[in-house]
């Protein structure tokens, strides 16, 4: 498919929009195992995103999401300001414009894969990388109803956190106190899906 400029406006827009609507619930959740600054901290960044909307939305769908991941990097802070950044900028750099499922998932498989360097983290950390992974491996084997199925993998994903130990980030603090809440980074990356998955549905 050609992802075109009104569709990469309405993937960085319904995005942006969804993070910044749940800011008070990712902060909720930051404040149990972290510092309670995660949703503050991704609100501030995608603000700063959406009022370069009309920038980003014509450069085509590789530099705006590389543009997407300077200003994150610049914005956010934090531990997921330069992880996020990291992804976006990888997600941009590995996509061409006119992009099949199977280039979607190499792109995404090397963007995960900078988080993990970035981040010095892997899966079962209780990180983003938790609903990243997952998401790649259904992004990867395709087949019907994929909207549907990245959104109900990403919602399962990041519940699937709670009852993990941290291992990194500022939760790996609390040790086993980290067990019984859900990661912060985790509910976003599963927000920032299931926009995807709703504007690939057409209903961004
Ligand atoms: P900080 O922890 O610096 O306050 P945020 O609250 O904005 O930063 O983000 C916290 C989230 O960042 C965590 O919930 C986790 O998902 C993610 N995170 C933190 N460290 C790592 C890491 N090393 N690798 C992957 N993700 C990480
Ligand atoms: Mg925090």
């Amino acid at each position: 498919m050609t992802v075109d400029s009104n569709t990469t406006r309405a993937l960085i827009e319904t995005v942006a929009r969804r993070v910044i609507a749940s800011a008070g619930e990712l902060t909720d959740l930051d404040r149990a195992i972290g510092d309670g600054d995660h949703g503050i901290n991704m609100q501030r960044g995608f603000e700063a995103v959406l009022a370069q909307l009309d920038q980003l939305a014509v450069q085509g769908l590789g530099n705006a999401l590389k543009g997407v991941g300077t200003t994150l990097v610049l914005k956010v802070g934090g531990a997921s300001g330069p992880l996020y950044g990291t992804l976006f900028m990888a997600l941009g750099k590995a996509l061409p414009d006119e992009v099949t499922r199977e280039q979607l998932a190499d792109a995404l498989a090397l963007a995960v894969d900078a988080v993990k360097a970035r981040g010095k983290s892997d899966i079962g950390q209780k990180t983003m990388l938790d609903v990243l992974g997952p998401v790649l491996a259904v992004l990867r084997d395709g087949g019907d109803d994929l909207p549907s199925r990245l959104r109900a993998t990403a919602a399962a994903a990041a519940s699937a956190t709670v009852p993990m130990k941290a291992i990194r980030g500022r939760a790996s603090f609390l040790g086993e106190r980290s067990i019984g809440h859900m990661d912060p980074g985790a509910r976003s990356s599963a927000l920032m899906v299931e926009a995807v998955a709703d504007v690939m549905e057409g209903r961004g």
